[in-house]
């Protein structure tokens, strides 16, 4: 899961780390007194979506020449002419795609003055199994294209889960990012301080870009992005309350809800299976034969015939499918269910696209009969490589 800006900013500040203040607003009518709560006499006005490279975005709406999504101001009617310009409409950023996402919100920050741009960013290393600082001197700007480019300015620095950041840690993120002076002492505070709000709150990436060191020498979190492991929300429901639906995609929600670990991709073909290994299997066989999955969907072991249902449901409500693919290894899972999931889900629904439908396993001669009875126009298929390929040609018709 994921959070705003201005909920990231606030949850770090209660750790103790350095963020300038801000008002969060959802109208216009409310910038002026956002604004003039603040210091000044410089402010930035950002918006809050859930994705980045804000700054050089473009507003649908709006003109190439008009500023993108991330707008100093100096003074406060200039904070409320961007705010009217920016609310409602549509920013459209490396990150969201073309179709890009609607401004309903604005963060309104009393503005720093940056002497310096790094990146900081803790994630979980899978090679090493830590929680480990990626930090480099080049922040601001878009950093993969550091890594592509200049890997050797991007340093990461494991932390060992019985010390946490050590001293030497510290000292060691301090040289990465040549800090010095007042930056070094805030530095040294610092770097513990994001490691414990990132283990404490079970988050999966903890990014700021940039974390800036100012004209008078101390360090800012001046953007931050948090993720959090969804496994482990349930211990966080201060977490859940920030979360934002109309962030999400709409059939993940819906998923979420019937317990269906449903993710949404760009392709074309619906996938409705069981087991993430028997999933992941099926979508890479998709792509071999040329197609693109449109999701990614685990039914589980012990789904019910409105388990399934459901899933179906999801699968057909996505415009971009035009094809169905109905992959099910009965385990414990029977295929007898599935198929009367499927038989109620078509009946609901209807079906406008072509539906191969592999059955294996327990149960696998009453699914493929009640299948067979029914009047569904349904493509049958003996093994994956079989479903595949059938999927495939009948999506091109
Ligand atoms: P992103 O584009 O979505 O990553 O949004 P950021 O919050 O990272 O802001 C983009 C850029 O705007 C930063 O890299 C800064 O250069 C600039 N910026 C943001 N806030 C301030 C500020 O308070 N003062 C100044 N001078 N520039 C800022
Ligand atoms: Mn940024």
């Amino acid at each position: 899961m994921n959070i705003h800006e201005h909920q990231a900013k606030a949850l770090l500040k209660e750790f103790g780390a350095p963020v300038a203040q801000g008002v969060a607003i959802f109208k216009t009518s409310e910038a002026m007194a956002a604004a003039q709560s603040l210091p000044g006499p410089l402010y930035v006005v950002k918006t809050q979506i859930h994705a980045g490279g804000r700054g050089k975005g473009r507003f649908k709406e709006l003109g190439e020449e008009a500023e993108g999504g991330v707008r100093l101001a100096k003074s406060i009617e200039d904070v409320v002419s961007h705010a009217g310009e920016m609310l409602g409409n549509t920013l459209v950023t490396k990150q969201t795609g073309p179709e890009g996402k609607q401004v309903n919100r604005l963060y309104i920050e009393n503005g720093a003055n940056i002497a310096r741009e790094l990146y900081l960013s803790i994630l979980v290393d899978r090679e090493t199994g830590r929680v480990s600082f990626v930090v480099s001197t080049e922040g601001g700007m878009d950093i993969e294209g550091v890594a592509a480019e200049t890997p050797e300015k991007i340093h990461t620095i494991g932390i060992h889960p019985d010390t946490g950041v050590s001293e030497a840690d510290a000292t060691k993120l301090c040289d990465a990012l040549e800090l010095e002076g007042v930056a070094r002492a805030d530095g040294m505070k610092l770097f513990p301080i994001l490691y414990n709000a990132f283990v404490e709150k079970d988050m999966s990436l903890l990014e700021i870009n940039p974390l800036i060191v100012l004209d008078n020498g101390g360090l800012q979190v001046l953007d931050a992005k948090l993720s959090f492991d969804n496994n482990a929300l349930f211990r966080h429901p201060e977490i859940e309350a920030l979360r934002d639906l109309s962030e999400e995609d709409e059939k993940e929600i819906e998923a979420g809800k019937h317990d269906l670990a449903y993710i949404a991709l760009d392709g074309t073909i619906g996938c409705m299976v069981n087991g993430a290994g028997l999933a992941m299997a099926t979508m890479d066989i998709i792509k071999l034969y040329g197609e693109q999955p449109a999701n990614f969907l685990d039914v589980g072991g012990g789904a019910t015939v409105e388990k399934v249902t459901a899933a179906f449901k999801i699968i057909t409500s996505d415009a971009n499918v035009k094809g169905i693919l109905v992959n099910i290894f009965g385990g414990i899972m029977r295929c007898d269910v599935i198929a009367e999931g499927v038989l109620q889900a078509v009946k609901e629904v209807g079906l406008s696209v072509p539906l191969v439908v592999r059955l294996e396993g327990t149960k696998v001669a009453e699914g493929k009969r009640l299948i067979d009875e029914s009047d569904l126009d349904v493509i049958s298929a003996g093994d994956l490589d079989d479903a595949a390929q059938k999927i495939v040609a009948a999506v091109r018709g």
